[in-house]
């Protein structure tokens, strides 16, 4: 495809309509601004030149949370839909008026905290609930890719549903630091998609507005070994990195003071029980407090923003879960068939 190939304008997404064997570009136009233009989501379909599943990718659902564009644009590169069983598309930019602002937001609103919307609801109800019913349902698996909030830094980590046996392949697949298992029905776009029945996990690849390559790579390789597992793409052995640490939750902890913070651990170090992790200074810098864990577990991400003001967030605590917890779908269930193809 040419640097210029045109994009459709569509209104709703139907994988059909797009020639098979073939990369297509869309503008799927969901809303329209205070001028009367229209707000519209760039998108790529691969449409395999074989049937089999579609698999979906949303990027920048939170506008400055980056990571995620680059990650669909080099899947999209490599991908041979002459060979490909099964349908890719990947939603580059969800939230087009955060992107532009610079911003996680959609105005006011968190979209991660509207779905599935209201097709008569405000403008960020609109939205989401169009994005789903245009697109959304469409989908068998989806992989929503986000990065940590500004002021704060992440692991390469996967949220899902770790109850459901294909949203855990699909986390374990994905091959990231850590896993936080997470109830689906919490508002998220994860969250209605598995309502529909979509198998579907959340990716924080890094840190927002910026392109971290080494977690964008881990992330293809990843998602490529999710392609081959379900017979989309070729499978390839490759050298496996770690297995992932499994938490059966994780919550955040927070300054009960303001002042200047400086957390001590890196991402995905453990940290004991009652281990000082923090420490919150006067301007003149007296110390004002120092923060503990008040249980062992593993740094999901933590704040690098020194600026606290009370009730400022320190430390995303990931407490491991124990080995063979029978709630939980196991790594061995997948280890034998993991594959993908190992670079970029
Ligand atoms: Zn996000």
């Amino acid at each position: 495809m040419s640097p210029s190939a045109p994009a459709t304008v569509v209104e709703r997404f139907e994988p059909e309509e797009w020639p098979a064997g073939q990369i297509s570009r869309l503008l799927l136009q969901l809303a329209h601004d205070g001028l009367s233009r229209p707000i519209e989501l760039p998108v790529l379909v691969a449409r395999g030149a074989k049937p089999g599943p579609i698999l979906g990718l949303t990027a920048a659902l939170h506008g400055n949370e980056l990571n995620g564009i680059p990650v669909i644009r080099r899947l999209f590169e490599r991908l041979d839909p002459k060979t490909l069983r099964g349908t890719v598309v990947g939603v580059i930019v969800v939230n087009v008026p955060g992107y532009l602002n610079h911003e996680r937001g959609y105005g006011q609103w968190d979209l991660n905290h509207m779905f599935p919307g209201n097709p008569r609801g405000n403008a960020a109800s609109v939205y989401v609930s169009r994005l789903v019913d245009r697109l959304v349902r469409r989908l068998n698996l989806l992989v929503d890719l986000h990065t940590a909030s500004v002021g704060r830094v992440n692991s390469l980590y996967v949220r899902a549903d770790m109850t459901n046996p294909e949203a855990a392949r699909i986390a374990y697949l994905q091959r990231p630091q850590i896993i936080v298992h997470n109830p689906p029905s919490d508002m998220t776009l994860r969250g209605a998609a598995a309502e529909l029945g979509i198998p579907a996990v959340t990716v924080e690849i890094g840190n927002p507005q910026r392109f971290h390559s080494d977690y964008i790579k881990r992330t293809l390789t990843g998602l490529r070994a999710v392609l081959a597992d379900q017979h989309m793409i070729r499978t390839r052995a490759v050298k496996l990195g770690p297995p992932p640490v499994l938490c059966e939750r994780s919550y955040w902890t927070y300054t009960d003071h303001g002042g200047l913070l400086e957390v001590s651990p890196e991402v995905t170090e453990h940290v004991e029980a009652g281990q000082t992790v923090a420490r919150l200074t006067t301007p003149f810098g007296d110390l004002i407090a120092e923060y503990a864990v008040p249980e062992a577990g593993v740094v999901v991400g933590h704040s690098v923003n020194p600026v606290a003001e009370t009730g400022a967030r320190i430390l995303h605590v990931g407490v491991p879960a124990v080995d063979g917890d029978p709630r939980f779908h196991q790594r061995e269930a997948v280890g034998s068939t993991e594959s993908g193809s190992d670079e970029d």
